[in-house]
Parts: C-alpha cells; structure tokens; sequence
C-alpha cells in the first residue's frame, strides 16, 4: 500500500476579492502544522496575494485553469508559467464548470495538464461523469476515457493529482453513496497502475462533490481517496477546518 500524503484542496471558484484573505490567516491559525496537505485554489486575481499571505504557512496555492500555451494572443488566458510566477504551485485543470461553459475537451485538459507540468506545477486533474451517464451506466466508462484524454505521458505521482467529481454531486448537496465513490476510486487506481505503474500507485485521488465537515469523516474512510477536492465549503475557514480535521484523522 501506497503511502499518499492526503491532500484537502479548496477550489473558490469566481468568488472573493482581498476581504477574503482573512480567511487564509484564520485558516492558519487553526491549522499552523496539518497533518496533511492543505491547498486554496483562488481566482487568479488572489493567487499572488494569498500566495504572500501564506509564505511560511503550511499552505499551497494554486490556479483554477491555465492555458495550454506559454504565452501569445490568448486574451484573457493566464499561462501556467504565469502562475508560478505568482506564487502558485498547483493548478486545477478540466473542472466540469470548464469542461461546460468553455467547452474544454480531454485533448485541451491534457494538454492544458502538460503546459502546468512544463511550468513545474502539480496538476489537479478533474474528470467525473453526469447524471445522464451515470443513469446509463456509463459511469466508469467514461471515467476511464477522461482519465486516459486528459492526462499527459509526462503524468507522476509527483506532479499530477486526480480529482473524481461527478458533475451531478458539485454544488448541489447530493453525495454518490459510499459504495459508489469506492467502485470509481477502486477503478481509477486500477487504470493509473496499468497505465503509470508505481506512479500510478502513488498518485492522490481526490474526490469531490458537496463534500462538508458533516460528511468528510465517512468519505475519507473511502479506500482509495486521499482527499477531497472542495469548493462551497472551502470558501469559509471554520467550514474548510471542519474537512481538514476530518482528513487529518482518516
Ligand atoms: C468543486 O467545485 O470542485 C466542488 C466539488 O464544489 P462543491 O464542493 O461546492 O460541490
């Protein structure tokens, strides 16, 4: 058995502006030395402020999205390179809200993946399926062909982690079953060890999706999940201590 450092990532989404940062401070304060990694993905406006506000802390910051190329005209985009330049060490690639409103495929996310790991960044991979696959059965099969699209060759377990995010479970307060988050996660570490082998056993596997300090206990208890991809409930320091706690005790 793989000896995965758990990893709580909060992703902020299109919310806070530098009011906010007092967040990150109480975030510190309550947690100075976690027993696992502890990571806030602010909009990219935030990136270098809560990057210096955490300097010294126990906490990483990453981006939400990078563009594939490492500069150009691609106005509006932010380059991964760009990131680290800012303080970030993460970068979240192929959420669902991506994945729909700007139309992001497998092919982008991966090479979107790629740009993150060039620039020396670890990526936050994200694929998971719909409440329309899911009813067809087609769960796992689509897990595995967005696994397979959206990570690049150059994938460890160093640099990438994968999040498993049923689209139908973000923001919407309904949760898979246990049952159901294990047979995804179960599956998934299969694939990465046929395709990354070691590496493949080593890679954190995140789930996401309405996860709370209510329900993180249980989850974590999951095999196979490392961690937890969070957006609503991260947006709060009381509420994101809540899963961390959770995490630091699974
Ligand atoms: C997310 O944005 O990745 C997410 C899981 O959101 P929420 O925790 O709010 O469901």
């Amino acid at each position: 058995m793989a000896n995965r450092r758990k990893l709580a990532a909060g992703n902020w989404k299109m919310n806070g502006t530098a009011a906010a940062l007092s967040e990150v401070q109480a975030l510190l304060a309550a947690h100075p030395a976690p027993g696992c990694d502890v990571l806030l993905c602010p909009p990219a406006t935030l990136v270098h402020r809560m990057a210096e506000a955490a300097k010294g802390g126990a906490l990483s910051v990453g981006g939400q999205d990078c563009h594939a190329a490492t500069s150009g005209a691609h106005t509006g985009d932010i380059a991964a390179d760009m990131l680290a330049d800012a303080g970030a060490s993460h970068v979240i690639t192929g959420h669902s809200e991506r994945r729909t409103d700007h139309g992001e495929t497998d092919e982008m996310v991966r090479a979107k993946t790629q740009a993150a790991h060039d620039a020396g960044l670890i990526a936050v991979v994200c694929i998971g399926e719909t409440l329309d696959q899911r009813e067809a059965g087609e769960t796992l099969a689509i897990c595995a062909a967005q696994l397979t699209g959206s990570l690049p060759d150059t994938a460890s377990a160093a640099n990438t982690v994968v999040a498993y995010e049923p689209v139908w479970a973000i923001g919407t307060g309904k949760v898979p079953t246990l049952d159901q988050i294990g047979e995804v996660h179960g599956f998934l570490r299969a694939e990465l060890e046929k395709r990354f082998g070691d590496n493949g056993t080593s890679m954190r596997l995140l789930y996401g999706g309405s996860v709370k300090a209510a329900n993180a206990a249980e989850i974590f208890a999951v095999p196979d999940v490392d961690g937890a991809l969070v957006g609503g409930a991260s947006l709060k320091a009381a509420d994101f201590s809540g899963i961390i706690s959770a995490l630091e005790k699974a």
